[in-house]
């Protein structure tokens, strides 16, 4: 990839990074965990369409690198779940071999697997020496007549975020506008009620949570042509220059595919999120503003009433056993405002919530939600995390899995939100998965046993006390060492 190209890139004009000046996204620094590399980010971004052989060009630690991390769903089409790499060893690169694996692994995954289309991903060493990726994918592709799309993303060339961009927009550039969308079956549409067609971006249907959302779009005759990438086709990635109106969900990794689309096809776009009731009626409402159709703004308003009416309904009791109870929010790649609109529905208090990903507007809309004193945590380490906990008075930590043994060692209950997660949390019904698992996790008699004093303290404390009571037992964190020390009173 061109270094202009590149810059273009990390420019993204519809980035917030941008707003204050033209610095792009964060460049990694040395010694710090960046996150994933700009291949890690290509490859987790495209990964979930679902028909496609993803063939990862390097050596066999790249391929290993995040294989597949996201709880991502499919609906049908498994081959993503299989791993494809050259696997390019020393010899290979001595004797200049890369190119011709590549011709054979695509060869190999086309006839072993018929594949819609087979997405190359490039990586640090054989962009260092010089392989000509494009030229070889271009030459498969008229050799076997099966789509073969070179996507240039190698580790060095930046942060993870600038990797799922390059995804993005080799996907506008290659393969969006390949075909028209298949024609509205007969009999659908009447005279009021019209099928629209709609894109979602950024959704990865973790959990299968996009399955939460879709009937709601089915009965409001919202056809969505194409989710980049959750339970995704390539015959639908095609298709997305048809969209009437695209939703950039939660994530802004590929916020240049929702602008670049807007500027080749004059789709418009929003931001949205589908946490919290709040929110996804936002969100049906935005479609139906940008599509100005009144029949549609009409059956939306019902739909959301009644659904609105239904979670309130389904999620009276648990709003009685979380009401009050304090989180600590340390989002990753789920942007936090819209978790702290769901955890606001259910009667929580969000005490403070992680920044480190947020955009400017982010922020601002977290300010917005928990009022002026928000506290935001810039940098989560453990300690920072378990001080917090402590001042605060926290019952649950919720945050990405990296975070678990952080909670566990400080014997904390706490709820993974991030792309692992195994639980879908979108849409109304999703509310619902998501009280029953906070109030599972706080609930748990787990941690009553396990903040009890060990055996040995007990009787120690009971030989000193001359008193007939059990002495008193007060729990602190000891922010040095991580863990939770047990004091008595
Ligand atoms: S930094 Fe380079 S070598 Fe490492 S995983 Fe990424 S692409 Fe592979």
């Amino acid at each position: 990839m061109k270094s202009k190209d590149l810059s273009a890139l990390l420019d993204e004009p519809a980035c917030a990074h941008n707003t204050k000046s033209k610095s792009g996204c964060a460049k990694p620094k040395p010694g710090a965990t960046a996150g994933g590399c700009a291949f890690d980010g290509a490859q987790i971004a495209m990964l979930p369409i679902g028909d496609v052989a993803h063939i990862v060009h390097g050596s066999i630690a790249c391929a290993g690198n995040s294989w597949d991390n996201r709880g991502t769903r499919s609906s049908g089409p498994k081959l993503f779940k299989i791993g494809m790499t050259t696997d390019l060893t020393e010899q290979d690169i001595i004797m200049g071999r890369g190119e011709k694996r590549l011709f054979h692994s695509i060869k190999q995954a086309i006839d072993g697997y018929q594949p819609a289309a087979v997405f190359v991903y490039n990586t640090c060493v054989p962009a260092l020496t010089g392989d000509d990726v494009e030229a070889v994918c271009q030459a498969a592709e008229q050799r076997w007549g099966t789509p073969v799309i070179s996507i240039d993303a190698a580790g060095f060339y930046g942060a993870k975020n600038l990797g799922s961009r390059i995804s993005g927009e080799t996907m506008v550039k290659r393969v969006c506008g390949g075909r028209e969308p298949d024609p509205i079956p007969e009999g659908i549409e009447r005279p009021d009620f019209k099928i629209h067609d709609i894109c979602l971006i950024g959704e990865y249907n973790i959990a299968g949570e996009l399955w939460h959302i879709l009937p709601l779009f089915d009965e409001l005759g919202l056809r969505v042509l194409c989710t980049l990438s959750g339970d995704a086709r390539f015959r639908e990635v095609q298709t997305m220059h048809r969209s009437e109106v695209n939703m950039m969900v939660c994530s802004r990794a590929l916020v240049n595919v929702a602008r670049r689309l807007q500027e080749t096809y004059g789709t418009p776009w929003f931001e949205g999120s589908f946490y919290g009731v709040r929110d996804v009626s936002q969100a049906l409402r935005d479609f139906a503003r940008i599509i100005d159709d009144p029949d549609l703004t009409a059956r939306t308003e019902a739909v959301i009433a009644r659904e609105e009416a239904r979670a309130e309904a389904a999620l009276a009791p648990w709003r009685e056993r979380l009401q009050g109870r304090k989180v600590l929010l340390y989002t990753g790649g789920v942007k936090s405002w819209s978790v702290i609109s769901a955890l606001q529905d259910l009667g929580m208090t969000v005490v403070a919530s992680g920044t480190r990903k947020s955009t400017e507007e982010d922020k601002a809309r977290i300010r917005e939600l928990m009022g002026e004193d928000a506290v935001m945590i810039e940098e989560g380490n453990p300690r920072t995390l378990i001080d917090m906990v402590h001042d605060q008075g926290v019952d649950i930590l919720i945050a990405g899995g990296r975070n678990l043994y952080t909670a566990l060692k400080a014997r904390l209950p706490f709820l993974d939100i991030n792309q692992e997660r195994e639980f879908g949390y979108a849409g109304y019904t999703g509310m619902e998965e998501l009280a029953r698992q906070l109030c599972l996790t706080i609930e748990s008699p787990i941690w009553e046993v396990v903040r009890r004093p060990p055996p040995w303290a007990r009787s120690a404390a009971t030989t000193q006390s001359s008193s007939a009571q059990p002495p008193a037992v007060a729990t602190s964190i000891d922010s040095e060492s991580a863990t939770l020390e047990v004091r008595h009173a």
